[in-house]
């Protein structure tokens, strides 16, 4: 994706409520799964990172069949991605395998030999994940260079925005402090300061449930401080925080 794209991009999430980086995985995610949908279903090249990870994790798996149900109703990439895990996952089963996720071929062999009996399977990566994760690894190092490249503009946009979630920060901490110093250190210590006036906001809130204290009002930055916490540590927007959570 060129630069000048993936700026527009970054710079349009930062204007928007929750991490700019969570943002903009989530929306690859949507914009992909059309792809697995419709594009690669006949594709077994395409069809291999699915296999490898028997299908999608489960976040993915009801972004799979929601957009499908939206788009046509009739659910045909569902079936044809999942008949065809099912039929993969039973011959196995069948042959007395484990549904161990692993990549085939030769590096599959290799990796198989490699590892020891007693080490527990490694997780199955999700395509749509992986996808998530390259995205956002891309929008972190745009957002890094926007921070050092264009520091007048982006600095103020930055401070006016909900910012980088606690994994993005410290991806960002530790795989990028050398390469843009001024940038990683501009977000460090704009997450300090943030989170002390928080958690000020918040000590105040406690102290104020107090009966002794009844009669302090409670300012709206008090009310709402443990939430702007919330979306610091999980890069969630504050509506989303509070959401209903849906019955399983
Ligand atoms: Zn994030
Ligand atoms: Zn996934």
């Amino acid at each position: 994706m060129p630069f000048a794209l993936t700026l527009v991009h970054l710079e349009e999430a930062l204007q928007k409520p929750g991490c700019p980086i969570c943002r903009l995985g989530d929306e690859a995610a949507r914009r992909s799964v059309d792809g697995f949908l419709w594009e690669n279903v006949n594709d077994p090249e395409s069809r291999r990172p699915l296999q490898e990870a028997y299908g999608f994790c489960p976040e993915h798996t009801r972004l799979l069949v929601t957009t499908e149900m939206e788009s046509s109703g009739v659910l045909l990439g569902v079936n044809l991605i999942y008949e065809s895990l099912a039929r993969q996952a039973m011959r196995d089963l069948q042959k007395g395998g484990s549904l161990q996720s692993a990549p085939r071929g030769v590096w599959g062999w290799l990796e198989r030999f490699r590892r020891r009996p007693t080490t527990p399977p490694d997780a199955p990566t999700c395509p749509l994940c992986r996808v998530v994760e390259e995205v956002q690894a891309n929008a972190l190092i745009t957002l890094l260079e926007d921070l050092t490249l264009h520091a007048e503009h982006a600095r103020p946009l930055y401070l006016r925005a909900d910012g980088v979630c606690l994994p993005h920060l410290r991806q960002a901490l530790h795989l990028h402090t050398q390469r843009f110093p001024e940038a990683t250190r501009f977000l460090r210590e704009e997450t300090a300061r943030r989170l002390e006036t928080l958690a000020a906001h918040m000590r105040e809130y406690i102290r104020k449930q107090n009966w002794a204290y009844r009669d302090e009002a409670m300012s709206e930055e008090e009310r709402v401080a443990w939430l702007r916490v919330l979306v610091f540590f999980t890069g969630y927007s504050a509506e989303r925080l509070v959401r209903r959570i849906e019955p399983f």
